[in-house]
C-alpha cells in the first residue's frame, strides 16, 4: 500500500532536505590512514544509540519527508545485530514511503551480509577500495585484508546488489592504479567514484601530502578515455562522466575544488543521535534528548524542524600547507561518509 507523500522538509536556503545519512557505530574493523588515527578512542557502548531509538528516530525523518536514508560508520556492518535495524527500516521501502535504503561499506562483513542486506530490499551499496595491490591495501587500511573485501564484492554482486566503488585519491599512493581499477570495475558492471581527500579529524600526517586534486586525476584520465558529461544522479554529491570506451561511468566527489553545496539535500546522524546539518560545520543539534524524553515523537518532530531551519549554506573547507588544522575536530568515522 503506498501512502500519501509527505512534504519535503525545506531549509533556510529553499533546499529539500530527502537524504539522511545514519553513522550507526563510530568503530571500525580497518583503520584508514586518512580517517583515523591508529589509537582511536572509541565512544563507550553505553552512549550509542540502541538499534530501537535508531530505527525511531530514521523513521520520524521518512515521515517528515526523508526519501533516501543511507547506513554508514565507522563500519556499520561491525555493529552487533546490525541487520534488525536494516530489516525494520525496509516496511518503510514497503509502504512506499521510502524510495532507496543503502550501506557504504569497507566490504569486510559483505560475504556473510550481502544476501540478507538484499532481502531488506537494499539494491545498491557502495564499497570502499582504494587499491586493489593487497600489500598496499594493508598500508593504507592498516588491519584490512584485500581477499576479504573481493570476497565480499563477489558475494553482494552474486546477491543482486548493484556495486559502486569509492576510491579516495591519494596523492603518491593510488594514482597509478586508477586506470586499471576502472578498467576492473567496469568489466565487472561496478561505476567507481573517487573522493577528495577532507581534512576531517586529526590523523598521523599531513593533509596536505594526501590530498590529490581531482580536476589533475580527471584530466590524466583523459589520455586513456573519453569522458562524456552524463546526468546520471544518484542524489548524493558526485558528478558523473561515462567512459566511452568501457561504457561505465566514473563520479568525482570534489569538495575541495568543486564546492557542491549549492545542491545539498542531507543531513547526518551520530550513533549518539546527534544531527549535523554539514559534514565540515560545527554546528549540531541534539536528537537523543528529545528522542529519549517521551515516547511521543512530538518533541524530536520540534527538535527534527529546528535543526533544519539552521542548516547551514555551505562547508570552508582548505587543504593547503599553511592551514594546519583540520576543518572540523571530529573523524569521518563519527559524521558518517
Ligand atoms: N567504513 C565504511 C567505508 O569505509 O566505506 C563507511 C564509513 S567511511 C567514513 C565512508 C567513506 O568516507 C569511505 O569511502 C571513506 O573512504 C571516506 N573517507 C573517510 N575519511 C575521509 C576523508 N578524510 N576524506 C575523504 N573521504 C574520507
Ligand atoms: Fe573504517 Fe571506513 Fe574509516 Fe576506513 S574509511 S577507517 S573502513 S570508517
Amino acid at each position: 500500500m503506498n501512502l500519501p507523500r509527505p512534504e519535503p522538509m525545506i531549509d533556510p536556503f529553499g533546499r529539500a532536505v530527502s537524504y539522511l545519512r545514519v553513522s550507526v557505530t563510530d568503530r571500525c574493523d580497518f583503520r584508514c590512514a586518512y580517517c583515523m588515527s591508529e589509537n582511536m578512542t572509541f565512544l563507550p557502548k553505553a552512549d550509542l544509540l540502541t538499534l530501537e531509538e535508531l530505527d525511531r528516530l530514521c523513521s520520524a525523518f521518512v515521515r517528515r519527508g526523508v526519501r533516501k536514508l543511507r547506513i554508514t560508520g565507522g563500519e556499520p556492518l561491525v555493529r552487533r545485530d546490525i541487520m534488525t535495524l536494516f530489516r525494520g527500516l525496509s516496511r518503510h521501502l514497503e509502504a512506499g514511503t521510502l524510495d532507496e535504503l543503502t550501506v557504504t561499506t569497507n566490504g569486510s562483513q559483505l560475504a556473510k551480509y550481502a544476501t540478507e542486506l538484499a532481502a531488506c530490499g537494499v539494491k545498491r551499496i557502495n564499497v570502499s577500495l582504494d587499491t586493489l595491490d593487497a600489500e598496499k591495501f594493508r598500508t593504507i587500511t592498516r588491519w584490512g585484508a584485500l581477499d576479504k573485501v573481493l570476497a565480499g564484492i563477489d558475494a553482494a554482486q552474486a546477491a543482486g546488489l548493484k556495486v559502486k566503488l569509492n576510491i579516495v585519491a591519494l596523492k603518491d599512493f593510488n594514482e597509478d592504479e586508477f586506470i586499471p581499477m576502472i578498467h576492473w570495475a567496469h568489466g565487472r558492471g561496478m561505476d567507481v567514484t573517487f573522493i577528495e581527500v577532507m581534512p576531517l579529524g586529526e590523523v598521523e600526517g599531513q593533509r596536505v601530502d594526501q590530498y590529490l586534486p581531482l580536476t589533475r586525476v580527471r584530466a590524466s584520465l583523459m589520455d586513456t578515455f573519453t569522458l562524456d558529461e552524463s546526468t546520471y544522479q544518484t542524489g548524493g554529491p558526485a558528478r558523473y562522466v561515462t567512459a566511452r570506451e568501457t561504457g561505465g561511468k566514473i563520479g568525482f566527489i570534489t569538495p575541495l575544488t568543486h564546492n557542491f553545496c549549492e545542491s545539498c539535500n542531507r543531513v547526518r546522524l551520530t550513533c549518539t543521535g546527534t544531527l549535523f546539518m554539514c559534514l565540515g560545520q560545527e554546528d549540531a543539534v541534539d536528537l537523543r534528548k528529545p528522542l529519549r524524553s517521551s515516547e511521543s515523537d512530538e518533541a524530536l518532530m520540534a527538535a527534527i524542524d529546528r535543526a533544519i531551519a539552521k542548516k547551514p549554506k555551505g562547508h570552508d573547507f582548505v587543504i593547503d600547507r599553511t592551514t594546519r588544522q583540520p576543518a572540523v575536530s571530529r573523524h569521518m568515522s563519527m559524521t558518517g561518509g
